[in-house]
């Protein structure tokens, strides 16, 4: 029912950086290729998410708007196993019942698509669409119905700073997928979606900044890693610019991002954190998901043995660069 869904929407959807990673993921597990986010206003406005995926099939649009009528699965033990990012069919309904919803899709082959509305969690209209593969779904007048929750947000700049990370850190994940980024009509992010991670660093931070940085790698029996970091010369102030993903998924964990610093040893400046974008693999059953997934914190077995890796791999590297 409807308030169950505001309630649900409470924790999954706090702001509009929340829907666009729910409808991002969404168009991801749907194996997409090419994704556009069109933002207006921060996307307090409007979101649209146009994605190539699989789509969804006329029968089954509406039950993508149930709670728990997910099509993926259904253990958060899955997580790290199961390349699906969506696992509790919550996002649509949550989303549906704090907005105005028009999500048209089609699948593969179809003779007509279907266009379906919600507004404030009341289906409006379901009717026929033209039948372009993939999903469209656009998001209006967010959180119109929860007053207490649209006072809540922050200043635009602040939103859109959310949802340009959100986006950030796909592409980063997922270099094989073209993201489009742009916000009231203006460009923000464009990658190619080759696989070339190097290339999607400069989309997010720059060409010059890019070229600042250097490969990585190491393994050993547990993990392989490979990434690029930046050379001591080019530094933030804090430590966001350090993306850590395990397995394709972006995680925290303080002592990994502890470890990268470390590896620099007294080559970065007090205060300074380097960029730095690592890709790990690993056996997914040393993944503790026992923690939130939404927060992206994980624990790791052999945590200590992983943190001596990374800083030996940094190390190396610039032992190699003669820094
Ligand atoms: P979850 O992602 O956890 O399964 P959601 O509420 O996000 O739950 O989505 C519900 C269902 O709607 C999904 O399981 C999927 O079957 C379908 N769906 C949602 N968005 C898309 C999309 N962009 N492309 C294809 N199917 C989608
Ligand atoms: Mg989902």
């Amino acid at each position: 029912d409807i308030l169950a869904n505001q309630i649900a929407a409470g924790e999954v959807i706090e702001r509009p950086g929340s829907v666009v990673k729910e409808l991002v993921e969404n168009a991801l597990d749907a194996q997409a290729t090419q994704i556009d986010i069109l933002v207006e206003d921060a996307g307090i406005k409007s979101i649209r998410v146009i994605d190539d995926g699989a789509g969804i099939t006329n029968d089954q649009v509406q039950r993508a708007f149930l709670r728990h009528a997910t099509s993926k699965i259904s253990s958060r033990q899955d997580l790290f196993r199961v390349h699906s990012l969506g696992f509790r069919g919550e996002a649509l309904p949550s989303i549906a019942s704090v907005a105005d919803v028009v999500l048209k899709t089609a699948v593969m082959d179809a003779k007509e698509g279907t266009k379906i509305h919600y507004r404030g969690g009341e289906l409006v209209s379901q009717t026929g669409t033209n039948a372009r593969q993939g999903t469209d779904i656009l998001v209006k007048d967010l959180f119109f119905n929860t007053p207490a929750r649209l006072k809540y947000l922050k200043s635009q700049a602040t939103e859109l700073a959310q949802i340009v990370d959100v986006i950030n850190r796909l592409a980063m994940s997922y270099t094989k997928v073209a993201f489009h980024l742009v916000h009231n009509g203006k460009e923000l992010l464009q990658t190619a979606g080759n696989g070339n991670l190097q290339q999607v660093i400069a989309s997010v931070y720059g060409l010059s900044q890019a070229k600042k940085m250097v490969a990585v790698n190491i393994s050993d029996n547990d993990f392989a890693i490979s990434g690029y970091v930046s050379l001591p010369e080019l530094t933030r102030s804090n430590r966001s610019y350090i993306s850590i993903l395990i397995n394709g998924r972006f995680v925290k964990n303080y002592n990994l991002s502890k470890a990268i610093v470390k590896g620099y040893g007294s080559k970065l400046m007090v205060g300074r954190f380097p960029i730095a974008v690592l890709q790990i693999s690993m056996d997914p059953l040393l993944v503790d998901v026992n923690v939130h997934p939404q927060k992206h914190e994980v624990r790791l077995s052999k945590e200590v043995q992983l943190m001596a890796l990374i800083e030996e791999m940094i190390v190396k590297c610039f032992t190699n660069q003669n820094l």
